[in-house]
This record gives structure tokens, C-alpha cells and sequence, in this order.
């Protein structure tokens, strides 16, 4: 019933830049955990500790974190792996700093992960339905996917300035939801290979074209809905504007290279509405920089009974910004990144605070990914309303979907 050993080793994530690997030992044997990485991170992130010696990865490397893991795992050993939040707490506390920059939040999530996977074992127990049972969740519940198709930003050069542009399908159930979101992707790609545009992928196996005007994706996309054999209320659009990366500070503008325009806030507002009017788009992400608490309750103040409005850099799964935006009526909808606050516990308190709130959940990967397909048991087990794990392309992201899918078999056939 309790932790024999931690190890941790130093793996590389899909971008190829050095990632965390943690492995707990217990009776039941080794349970592993990979730790994902942003591109477009939030100010607001607790803190990826990365070794920052130029002559090693670049800088990237994480031999510091891993040591601190090292350092610390007597500390760990003998505790009961079922008691997440103890455990969570403990990491916590060794850490000692607000932002996890002692250990580093990329540390401590290789271990809470591990913890947990430990736990659904020790507790013989399918990895969601343990974490359904530690969330409190009262109902396992197939999240719908919101399916990258194109991509840009900081996620792929020579790209459109939105950095995802995502289907929602609807189906009877996620399987088919899968199905029919992968066959639009394939029907983009031809499209795109029939207009001699470039079919190279950006960091989250989507299509990185370069669209000067935004409006031009949406076509294409309903044309490829349209060409897939499907109907358009099949479907609707999601976006992430990542808009902290369009931020210009000194000129307090939000700048679209791509299309050749910038806004400011009221601008951008417009631009939203008369994208949504003419497009079927329920949700948007980070529509406005991270700091900028003004625009983001003006906009749902105007547009939240209509649009899934969703903090992602925003909110950075951090509940001390979740409760202020729920007091504030800043958004209506949390995008949950685990390693945005670093704990498994964490993360259940800003799902718990959310779901409290009346909030939409959206489980999401991060651009730097590794085949680890936790976050998938993860929605299902918290019961979220979405997941974003990218492309339906590329092992990282598919190996997310395939958890999905064998989850939803496991269940209908229980
Ligand atoms: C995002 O912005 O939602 C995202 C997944 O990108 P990153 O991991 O680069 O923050
Ligand atoms: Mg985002």
C-alpha cells in the first residue's frame, strides 16, 4: 500500500525538447508519468524549471528538476499512493515557493501523475473511474472533442495569426464524434493539396497553411464538411486566439501580421461578433491578453449567453484567478491544463470550482506533448464537457483520442 521507490529521468517531448518522465514504484508495480510543456504559455503558469545551460538542449534541459526529484523522493517513500491529496499537499510544502520555482512545477506533476496512476491501481480500479471517485464527480461522461484542423500562431510559421481553428461534431456518442472530425480532416487536406497549398503540419498535427485572412479557414472548412458527406449542423467552430501572443504593449493593440490589420479591444469585440455571425462558432479562447480583466467581462457581459467563452493563459487552471473571474463574470468556461498549476489536487480544485460556477470544462493537451494519454482518463473521470488534444494525426495527439476510444468501449461494455 505504499511508495517503494520514485525515479525520474530525463525523455523528450514532441517538439524534441527535454521533458520529465517519473516513475513510482509500489507492489503493484511501476507507474510512469510524462509531463507536457506549452509554446504559448501564460504568464500566469506556475514555473517549468528548465536548466537554462545554453551548451545542453539549448538551455531546455531538465537535469535541474530532476535532481530536486531525486532529492526529495525519500520524503515520498512509504506514503500511501490513494492519498492524492496528502501527497500533493506534501510536494507543495517542499516546494515552499507560490509558483513552484524551487522543485518546478514540471517536477512536481511527474510525481502527482504518477501518484495517481498508482492509486487507480492500488484501489484496483480503472485509472478514470479512481479519478472520478477522488474528484467527487458524481457521473462518467464522454467528453466531446474539439478537433484541431488548422493551426498557426506561435504554433507553426508562415501561418494564419488565430493559432487553432477546431471542429465540434456531433455525434451519438464520442466515437462517432472522433470518426466524423477525422474525416473532415482528411477532406481539408485534399482541399488544401488541390489548392497547392502547403499541407505541412504545425506543433499539434494540424495544417499550417498560410491564410492571410481568417475568414477564408471558416470557408474552407465548411466546404470540407460539405465535401466529407456530412451536413453543416453537424458541426460547429471553435478558436484559440491565444490573443496574449497578438499583444503589442507599447502600441496596446492586438496585431494580426498575417492579415495585415490590428484592433484594440472594442475592435476586437467587433471583429468576434461579425466572425460569429457569419460562421457557426460557439466557443472562443483566449480572445483577450491575460491581464486584460475589462474586455473579458465586457465580452461576456455581451456575448456569454451565446459563446463558450474560455480561459486558457487567462485563468492558467489557477484557482485563485478561477474565483476571481467567477466573482467577476469574467468568462463562462475553464480550459484545464494540469501542468499549468502543477498538482493532480490543484487540478481537481479549479474543476470543482468551475463545475460549482455552472462553467464549461474543457480538458486540454499542451503543444509539447508525449504519448502519456492520462489527460484523457482524466477527462472522463472529472466528467468534462470537452477535451482539446489536437489533430486527430500524430502519436502524441493520438494516443489521447485512442484512450477516448477504448474508454468508451470499456464502458458500453461494462
Ligand atoms: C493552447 O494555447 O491552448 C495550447 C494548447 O498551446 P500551448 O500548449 O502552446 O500553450
Ligand atoms: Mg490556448
Amino acid at each position: 500500500m505504499s511508495i517503494k521507490g520514485v525515479k525520474a529521468r530525463e525523455i523528450l517531448d514532441s517538439r524534441g525538447y527535454p521533458t520529465i518522465e517519473v516513475e513510482i514504484l509500489t507492489a503493484k508495480g511501476i507507474f510512469r508519468a510524462d509531463v507536457p510543456s506549452g509554446t504559448s504559455t501564460g504568464k500566469f503558469e506556475a514555473h517549468e524549471l528548465r536548466d537554462n545551460q545554453k551548451k545542453r538542449y539549448d538551455g531546455k534541459g531538465v537535469k535541474k528538476a530532476i535532481t530536486a526529484i531525486n532529492n526529495i523522493s525519500k520524503k515520498l517513500i512509504g506514503m500511501d499512493p490513494k492519498n492524492q491529496k496528502e501527497i500533493d499537499m506534501r510536494l507543495i510544502n517542499l516546494d515552499g515557493t507560490i509558483d513552484k520555482s524551487s522543485i518546478g512545477a514540471n517536477a512536481l506533476l511527474g510525481i502527482s501523475i504518477a501518484v495517481c496512476k498508482a492509486g487507480a491501481a492500488e484501489s484496483n480500479m480503472p485509472l478514470f473511474e479512481y479519478i472520478k471517485k477522488i474528484s467527487g464527480n458524481k457521473k462518467i461522461k464522454m467528453p466531446t472533442p474539439l478537433m484541431l484542423v488548422l493551426e498557426g500562431g506561435s504554433h507553426a510559421n508562415n501561418s494564419s495569426d488565430i493559432q487553432e481553428f477546431m471542429i465540434i461534431p456531433k455525434a451519438k456518442n464520442c466515437t462517432e464524434k472522433i470518426r466524423k472530425g477525422t474525416e473532415v480532416y482528411y477532406a481539408v487536406k485534399e482541399m488544401l493539396e488541390e489548392k497547392k497549398f502547403s499541407t505541412n503540419v504545425g506543433y499539434e498535427g494540424a495544417f499550417a497553411s498560410p491564410f492571410e485572412k481568417n475568414e477564408r479557414v471558416f470557408e474552407l472548412l465548411t466546404t470540407a464538411i460539405h465535401k466529407s458527406k456530412f451536413a453543416k449542423k453537424d458541426f460547429s467552430f471553435a478558436i484559440d486566439m491565444a490573443a496574449s501572443e497578438l499583444y503589442d504593449k507599447k502600441m496596446k493593440r492586438y496585431i494580426f501580421s498575417a492579415e495585415k490589420k490590428s484592433y484594440d479591444e472594442n475592435g476586437l469585440i467587433n471583429y468576434y461578433n461579425k466572425l460569429q455571425k457569419k460562421f457557426h462558432i460557439m466557443s472562443i479562447e483566449d480572445g483577450f491578453e491575460e491581464n486584460d480583466w475589462k474586455s473579458w467581462k465586457d465580452f461576456t457581459k455581451k456575448t456569454g449567453k451565446k459563446l463558450m467563452i474560455v480561459g486558457d493563459d487567462f485563468l492558467a487552471t489557477n484557482p485563485a484567478r478561477i474565483r476571481k473571474a467567477i466573482q467577476e463574470k469574467s468568462c463562462n468556461a475553464l480550459l484545464l491544463k494540469i501542468n499549468q498549476i502543477g498538482t493532480i489536487n490543484e487540478s481537481l480544485e479549479a474543476y470543482a470550482l468551475a463545475k460549482k460556477a455552472g462553467w464549461k470544462i474543457i480538458v486540454s493537451h499542451r503543444s509539447g506533448e508525449t504519448t502519456d494519454s492520462f489527460i484523457a482518463d482524466f477527462a472522463v473521470g472529472i466528467g468534462a464537457d470537452y477535451v482539446k488534444f489536437g489533430a486527430p494525426a500524430r502519436g502524441e495527439r493520438t494516443s489521447k483520442y485512442n484512450e477516448l476510444l477504448r474508454i468508451e468501449e470499456f464502458v458500453r461494455n461494462k
